[in-house]
């Protein structure tokens, strides 16, 4: 059980108010002190009241502006919500006062007028309308100077004296509930417009989403009633169950990223919740001190338990049992509960690094050669040499330069709509073309350590396994990704993977080869082709699939584990393709454990349909990083 107050003051500690419930009342309101020691003078606050389907939360406010919780009372044990009828005078400005009882305590709030008190008192009734724990009576007006002013008993517990109807407030029936079945969505990061017809987002606000048919763009109004664009990776929506919003939640990090994270934040009490290997659950991960000096295990991994009802309420110790995982966060923030330290510090990981958008701008495809400043030539390949430009002097692009004759430029136009619809944190992103003059060029998310093959030699010797395997699940990711939108990579390679800031891995490339007019290149007994990379259907017939790119992963995981390594070194194309035909494989890596070589040997089973699904992939390796810990 959870006590009010015990939520409100005991540390003083400041919470960011985090928007991810669907809010269903929002007003300042006047809280009056529970008054829970009998000496203890009644007092009156001012506090914003927030109304969602489970829990009623006050938070401390400053010019109106959200602050901290200080406390919240859940819907479910809610036994009682009525106006209270009373002579005695309000000690504050707001003079409409009801009642919620729940528990054993009585929360007296003072609304400005008598229409938001009835507003408040119909949509509690409304929200805890199926509550079994419901009073039969209640009491009408205050408990003053030691007894029930309404009745006169000095029992402060006593029964009421005045039948509750639930379905009534303050002799009005209920109102039929309205039905808004309009989404809102909640800003994860502060959005600057590029366009007229973008809206520039908030962190934190609300905004109302009008048309969501774009995956990459969505069309949502601000609650001053501006419309435009914005990008779906800054917004994410508002669902009970929608843990994004929390900075305290990390989704994609496993326990060794957590681990770093947590022991560089190095503060007792340092926090965060993320997904656990088992699909759909939480783990929480605590740094602490208390475990002595000198001790590795300075970081303890709680995972949070589901009970059995329906819906399932979350827990890390038993007694501690919530009706959703902010509210057990919020408790354990202030409360140790069983846990090695109370949560003092969340660690966040996301907020820093805003997500790359699909497109330098809304519906913006062709780029203006003028907005961009060419710094240096960092790389050249396939098509042509590679640049590093800044768009607009703000932002860094990697920019393709299509030396002529290289490319099949008509198709590429075409198909370049769809492959910068293509979007996920695991691909490098295609943000524009240039195809009004020759040359015609490609803009690209600008990744700072280059082409994994060759930050994989350039760091030999170096590379842990924990750190191979997060690159491997970053390629399998993407990949992941592409295979869900039914797109065959085709030159899936380390060469084709390209390193970022905190040595994440992104997959680049992606269907280039369609346009390559190289013969070399394009037919799989040119020089160029990657035969070392095919899988043998498709250096045998051409056919390529998703598990064709299966296999091309296997060679990339076995890349990464060689750091950097040619496949095959020693045997020119002919003979790696006669090799393969008679069954050899590459052989395992120093770096590779025998689990992680069985996971490339699946990738090269002969038949395409015995290979695992990239789906499938995601999961072993993440329960191999898991392991490996
Ligand atoms: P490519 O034409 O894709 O083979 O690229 C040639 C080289 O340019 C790569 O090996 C990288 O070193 C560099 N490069 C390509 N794209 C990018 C990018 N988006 N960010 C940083 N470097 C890149």
């Amino acid at each position: 059980m959870i006590s009010l107050e015990s939520t409100c003051d005991s540390t003083g500690q400041s919470l960011t108010y985090q928007m991810n419930h669907s809010v269903i009342l929002r007003q300042i309101l006047t809280k009056r002190s529970q008054q829970k020691r009998r000496t203890s003078p009644a007092n009156f606050k001012s506090r914003v009241f927030i109304l969602t389907p489970t829990s009623l939360n006050y938070y401390e406010h400053r010019n109106g502006k959200v602050r901290s919780l200080r406390g919240f009372v859940e819907v479910a044990r809610i036994k009682c919500v009525e106006i209270v009828t009373t002579d005695v005078a309000s000690r504050c400005r707001n003079k409409y006062a009801f009642q919620v009882l729940h528990e054993n305590y009585f929360l007296y709030i003072f609304a400005p007028d008598r229409e938001s008190r009835q507003q408040w008192v119909l949509a509690l009734k409304e929200v805890s309308k199926n509550n079994h724990c419901m009073i039969p009576k209640y009491h009408t007006n205050f408990w003053v100077e030691g007894r029930w002013r309404c009745c006169g008993q000095t029992e402060k517990m006593a029964a009421g004296c005045t039948v509750y109807d639930p379905s009534m407030s303050g002799g009005k029936p209920l109102p039929p509930t309205p039905e808004d079945n309009r989404d809102w969505s909640v800003a994860l990061y502060d959005y600057k417009t590029e366009d007229s017809k973008e809206l520039a987002l908030r962190s934190g606000e609300e905004y109302l989403l009008l048309d969501t048919s774009e995956p990459n763009w969505w069309k949502v109004q601000d609650k001053n009633g501006h419309i435009g664009y914005a990008p779906s990776s800054y917004l994410t929506k508002q669902s009970e169950d929608n843990l994004l919003t929390y900075e305290w939640y990390n989704r994609n990090i496993n326990r060794h990223h957590a681990e770093k994270l947590l022991i560089a934040r190095g503060k007792e009490g340092a926090f965060m919740v993320r997904d656990s290997r088992q699909a759909g659950m939480y783990t929480v991960s605590i740094f602490t001190k208390s475990l002595g000096e000198g001790s590795i295990h300075a970081v303890k991994h709680y995972h949070i338990r589901e009970t059995n009802d329906c819906p399932p309420k979350f827990y890390l110790a038993e007694k501690f049992v919530f009706a959703t995982i902010p509210q057990l966060i919020i408790y354990h923030q202030h409360n140790c509960g069983g846990l090695v330290t109370r949560l003092r510090h969340p660690v966040c990981s996301w907020k820093e690094a805003t997500p790359v958008t699909a497109g330098l701008s809304y519906g913006k495809f062709e780029i203006d050669p003028t907005s961009l400043t060419f710094i240096q030539e960092i790389g050249s390949g396939q098509f042509g040499v590679v640049k590093l430009a800044s768009w607009q002097g703000t932002r860094k692009v990697a920019v393709k330069m299509i030396r002529e004759d290289m490319m099949s430029e008509e198709d590429f136009v075409e198909e370049a709509k769809i492959l910068m619809r293509m979007s996920h944190p695991k691909l490098v992103q295609l943000l524009g073309v240039y195809t009004q003059h020759t040359p015609i060029f490609l803009v690209f998310e600008y990744m700072e350590y280059g082409s994994l093959s060759e930050f994989l030699r350039r760091n030999k010797g170096t590379l842990t396994r924990c750190t191979a395997l997060g690159m491997s699940q970053d390629v399998c990711e993407g990949m992941e990704y592409l295979e869900a939108s039914n797109f065959i990579h085709r030159d899936l390679a380390a060469r084709n993977c390209l390193v970022g800031e905190s040595l994440v891995v992104k997959v680049s490339d992606f269907g280039m080869t369609r346009f390559v007019l190289d013969d070399q290149y394009t037919s799989s007994s040119g020089s160029k082709f990657p035969v070392k990379w095919s899988a043998p259907e498709v250096f045998q017939y051409g056919r390529y699939s998703s598990k064709s790119d299966v296999w091309a992963f296997g060679v990339l995981v076995w890349e990464i584990f060689s750091e950097g390594k040619t496949p095959f070194e020693h045997l020119s194309n002919a003979d790696a393709v006669k090799e393969v035909s008679s069954g050899f494989r590459l052989f395992k890596p120093k770096l590779a454990t025998e689990k992680v070589y069985q996971l490339m040997n699946n990738c090269w089973l002969e038949k395409p349909d015995a290979r695992p699904s990239f789906n499938h992939l995601m999961k072993e390796i993440t329960d191999l990083v898991e392991s490996e810990m």
